[in-house]
């Protein structure tokens, strides 16, 4: 890669769509970032596709100066194939996104999930740095994951690996939306908070959660329970606990089979920083097997919610010298 050259990171969500151009150290030069139009699977492709153009003529750059742009998008996703299988939160099914991309610009484009290009973001520029077994967990709406085992991605025999939010925690749990019942995303992820700070509302309990929410129930969301809880709300501050612990209890069984030096841990519940992560830590400490427990530092990821558009950036440079 000669020094004139750049790379573009893009990050598909369910409500923004972020672009990023970085050198070839992945230092960023410009970014943008929209609302994601959800009427179609070819409305959100178009939307990239001007993103990327707004980005390069905002920058005195043509397409010839990008080496590889990487995309990460929320859904299942068939990274050998460089397809969106299926997305929970956007109109992307079967959709050939790589394919299509690579035809518009003549650039290699690199598609992979959300939590995997989060976990590239943490690896190469955040909390994972020089971390060769490092696990990034994405604890958001739902939850996601990236392992890195010796310095690679770990992606499984089809690429859809690290879907930790589903393994099982308890059978008898709530309804996940892939259709089984108490995994991992159902009691620690953002709709947990949800779920339980409704169920205290609707039982009666005091709480500042519905002041925060302007008295609407249905304005509920994590982080109205988040700052209910830094005003020291007890019922907030409950629930935060009760997730901290469930994160705790799906964080040992990643450690017991991982052994991993480190897990990262982002998303927007993870912003509620110390208030999930200590007692998180303390579950892992208590229930781990030692010395997995031992071994492991559990931290809150250093890029924020750049961590997307960043790792899919540095997806694409480690996928071009691979
Ligand atoms: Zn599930």
């Amino acid at each position: 890669m000669n020094n004139d050259q750049y790379l573009i990171g893009l990050d598909v969500g369910g409500t923004k769509i972020s672009a990023i151009l970085v050198d070839e150290t992945l230092s960023i030069i410009s970014e943008l970032r929209k609302q994601t139009l959800l009427i179609s699977g070819r409305a959100i492709v178009d939307e990239a596709k001007e993103l990327i153009a707004e980005l390069l003529s905002g920058n005195d750059l043509d397409i010839v100066d990008i080496v590889a742009i990487g995309i990460g998008v929320a859904g299942m996703i068939n990274f050998k194939e460089g397809e969106v299988v299926f997305s929970p939160n956007l109109p992307l099914k079967n959709v050939a996104f790589k394919k299509l991309m690579e035809d518009h610009f003549g650039v290699p484009v690199f598609l992979d999930n959300d939590a995997n290009v989060a976990a590239f973001g943490e690896k190469y520029l955040g909390s994972g740095r020089g971390v060769s077994n490092f696990i990034c967990v994405t604890i958001g709406t739902g939850i996601g994951g990236g392992i890195f085992i010796n310095d690679k991605i770990y992606r499984g025999v089809s690429g859809s690996s690290a879907e930790v939010g589903h393994m099982v925690i308890d059978i008898n749990g709530p309804k996940c939306g892939c259709g089984n019942y108490g995994c991992f995303e159902t009691l620690a992820s953002g709709q947990a908070i949800v779920r339980m700070a409704k169920e205290a509302i609707a039982g009666g309990k005091k709480t500042l959660i519905l002041d925060f929410a302007k008295g609407n129930i249905e304005n509920v969301n994590g982080e109205v329970v988040s700052r209910a809880a830094s005003d020291n709300d007890q019922i907030a501050c409950d629930i935060l606990d009760k997730i901290g612990r469930f994160i705790g209890i799906g964080l040992t069984n990643i450690v017991n089979i991982f052994n991993p030096e480190k897990i990262t841990l982002t998303g927007g519940v993870s912003q509620s920083g110390s208030l999930i992560l200590n007692p998180a830590k303390e579950v892992v400490s208590q229930v781990a097997l030692v010395p997995n427990s031992l071994d492991v530092k559990i931290e809150l990821a250093e890029l924020g919610n750049r961590a997307g558009v960043l790792g899919a950036a540095a997806l694409a440079l480690r996928e071009l010298s691979s």
